[in-house]
Order: structure tokens, then sequence, then C-alpha cells
């Protein structure tokens, strides 16, 4: 019976939020059966179906099952994180999903502390304005970072390959004929092209940069940050990058930029002020979910009196702060009633999209992992260099080797090794010849 309640709870959730029906049960179904099960476990009778009692039965229904169906969608959140299959890689020896599968834990760890941090500096809010930048200047400044970053001047051979061969697009500045032209060649849609984002296209793998720029030092860590993600298919043709690499790379290249900038004096500003706000944005909107991972891992269960007691818990320690904002409206708030707010918006986000949870591992960590790698390259410049070999040479890097490179200290983090292939140690010396 538990069973077929969540499964019409869950159904009618996505119903709602995704405004459209899965294919197995219609509205109808849906309302015949829990009026069934209803009936069956009450021993009241339903009538008729009015609106009302639509909403009350399936409040009822919620109260039932809520906490088993959360248990089941944060499980097979887990799975997804974890799976070896995701994301079709090509030729992957799956070490990333060893590895999240090995330190889950601490990685919601890291996570929840990066995305605080986060916040934190966009409460704080920095309203200057940033300095105003010709294209010229914007130009001749990213050449000189890329030099910087790469002596060899590969790397900016490469920006100007890109440029020349019209890769590199101000959305901006497009007529809508052409911006028809390009969401179709990319299989965009037209909203997508508000963002700033490096797409391959899937069959012939011609990447472009598509940006929107705004006339300040900011486009320049929007270019890099693309760029970076650009170097990646360059050097990768036919490869995804894994989870953890997918935004550190770019965002490195992001915040060497920005140092850049802060050293010659160009920019004073805290200026990569967009990727902050990703990362806040993502970390604030999936807390509760990694609360909830969290408790699960812990646990095995989460349950709802646990969960009650905890919000009772954490109101009881704020109850100063509660009383000073809510005045006597705070007695109103009762421990039940924001368990159950965070157990339903966590469902509702799962149902939503479920592999968006993997896509804030992938900017949260990249962002905490580039930031490590910033600080430590300034003290060894080499970290730069390795890290440059692994993207040209297409290597896999070992994520607990990318940790550790970029001066984190993994037993403080409690970070295992995942088992080492023998593949990637010939891989590794063959890097170090
Ligand atoms: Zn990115």
């Amino acid at each position: 019976m538990e069973e077929k309640m969540k499964s019409i709870l869950f159904d009618e959730l996505y119903f709602q939020i995704n405004q459209k029906e899965l294919p197995n049960r219609t509205k109808n179904n849906r309302d015949h059966e829990l009026k069934t099960i209803y009936e069956q476990k009450t021993g009241k009778s339903v009538l008729i179906m009015t609106k009302t009692k639509r909403i009350q039965l399936y409040e009822w229904l919620k109260k039932e099952v809520r906490y088993p169906l959360l248990n089941d969608l944060i499980k097979s959140e887990i799975g997804l994180l974890v799976d070896p299959y995701f994301a079709l890689k090509l030729t992957d020896e799956h070490q990333e999903d060893q590895f999240i599968n090995t330190n889950l834990s601490s990685l919601l760890e890291i996570i929840r502390m990066q995305a605080a941090d986060s916040i934190f500096l966009v409460l704080q809010d920095n309203t200057a304005s940033l300095s105003k930048i010709t294209i010229k200047e914007r130009e001749d400044i990213i050449s000189q970072i890329l030099l910087e970053i790469d002596p060899s001047g590969k790397w900016l051979m490469i920006y100007y390959e890109a440029k020349e061969q019209g890769r590199i697009i101000n959305v901006k500045e497009c007529s809508s004929k052409e911006k028809e032209i390009l969401c179709k060649k990319l299989e965009l849609s037209e909203d997508s092209l508000s963002e700033n984002a490096c797409i391959r296209n899937k069959i012939n793998h011609e990447t472009y940069l598509l940006l929107t720029l705004v006339g300040t030092t900011e486009d320049i860590l929007t270019i890099m940050h693309e760029f970076g993600h650009y170097l990646f298919y360059y050097y990768n043709l036919e490869e995804e990058p894994n989870i953890l690499l997918k935004e550190f790379y770019p965002t490195l290249l992001e915040l060497l930029a920005e140092k850049y900038l802060k050293k010659q004096r160009i920019s004073e500003e805290e200026c990569n002020r967009s990727r902050i706000e990703n990362t806040a944005y993502l970390g604030q909107y999936y807390m509760v979910t990694y609360d909830y991972i969290d408790k699960y891992l812990t646990d095995g269960i989460i349950k709802e009196e646990e969960d009650i007691q905890e919000q009772a818990t954490i109101m009881n320690n704020h109850k100063g702060i509660l009383e000073e904002i809510f005045k006597e409206q705070a007695d109103l708030f009762s421990s039940q009633t924001i368990a159950y707010q965070n157990c339903d918006s966590c469902i509702e986000k799962i149902i939503s999209n479920p592999l968006e949870l993997r896509q804030s591992f992938s900017y949260i960590l990249g962002h905490y992992l580039a930031k490590q790698g910033v600080n430590r390259i300034i003290q060894d410049r080499q970290v730069l260099d390795v890290l440059r070999e692994y993207i040209e040479h297409g290597l896999d890097l070992d994520l607990y080797g990318l940790f550790k490179l970029v001066g984190c200290d993994v037993d403080k983090l409690n970070l295992k090794p995942t088992i080492e292939s023998t593949n990637r140690k010939n891989k590794e010396k063959s890097l170090k010849k």
C-alpha cells in the first residue's frame, strides 16, 4: 500500500511541477486510486471529489508518505552522484564516481563550507561599479594573461584562432536572424543564449563561446572562464570532462585572471561576483538537500520525528533572533511546519531536476578547488605547469591527486584515495619524464 501511495504522490507532484502527465497515470486515475486508498485507510467515504476535497486528500497523502518518498528520492540522488555509467563517459575509468562514492560525506562537508563562504560574500554586497574598458583594452589584457599562464604562447594562439574562426560570439551584437541560425546549429533554445556558455556541437564537435558581454573588466573573467571550457574541448575532442573538473579549469583560469587584474591594478574591485553568486545560489538552493543526504548517509534513513526534533533544537538555539525578527508571531512557527517545508521543498527540487544536484557539485567543488589552486600556484608556479600538462594531454586527473596537487590537506578533509589503477600510474609516470 505504501508503495502505491508514494507513487501517486510522486505522479501528482510531477504533474504540478512540470505541467505534464507521466504516461502511466492520468489525473483521473490518480484521484480515483487515492480516493479508494483514503476510504480503506480511514473508514471515511468520499462522495464527490470537489476541488477542496481533492486538496484535502492530497494533504492527507503527503502527511502519510512524504518522508518515505523523501527517502526514496534521496537514495536515487545518491545513486546518480555515484553512478559509474552516468553521463555517457566514453573512455573514463570511472574513477571520479568511485572517488565521490568513497568520499561523499567529506565532499558534502567541503561543499557546505564553500557555499556558506560564498553566501556570506554575496550578503556583504559589494555594489562598487566595475571599470569600463574598450574592446582593444580587453583583448590586450586577455593576451597578457594567457601569455602569463602559458608562456609558450600556445594557448594564446588557440585563442586567436578561435576568434578568427568566429567562434567567440558576443550574443548582444547578433541580429535576430543570426541568433536563430546559431540556435539551430547548436540545438539550443533562444532563451539559453542569455547566459554565458561554451557549447560544442554534438556532431561536428565545433565549439563556440556564446557571451553576453557588458563592457567592464568583468568581461575578461567571463571570457577566461568560458575559454577554460573551450581549451578542455580543444584538447579532448571526443570526451566530456568529469564532474569535478568540469568547472575546475574554467574557474581556475578566471581566478588567475582576477589575480592578474588586481596585481596590475587594472581592477581593484571584487569582480568575480557572478561566479560567487552562482556558487552561493546553488549552495543556498541545495543546502537542505545536502543536509538530508548527509543524514541518509549517516543513519541510513531520514526519520520524520528526528527531523522535527532537529528543527525544534535549531529553533530553540535561535529563539532570541526569531523573537526579535517576528515578535509575537515567532510563536506561530512550529518545528513541524518547518521540517515539513524543508522536506517538501527537497522533494520538489529533486522532481523538478534530478540531475542538477550533480551540477551543484561541479560548480561548488570546482570553485573550492580553483580557489585553493590559485593560492598554491602563487607559492609554486610549477603546479600550474602540471595542471596545464593534464589539460593538454587529455590525461585523467586522479581527483584525490588533484586535491593534493592544489594543496588541500586531504587528511584533515578526511578524503580517501580510490583504488589506483595501474593504467593511471603509468600515465603519470610518462608525464613526469
Ligand atoms: Zn563554467
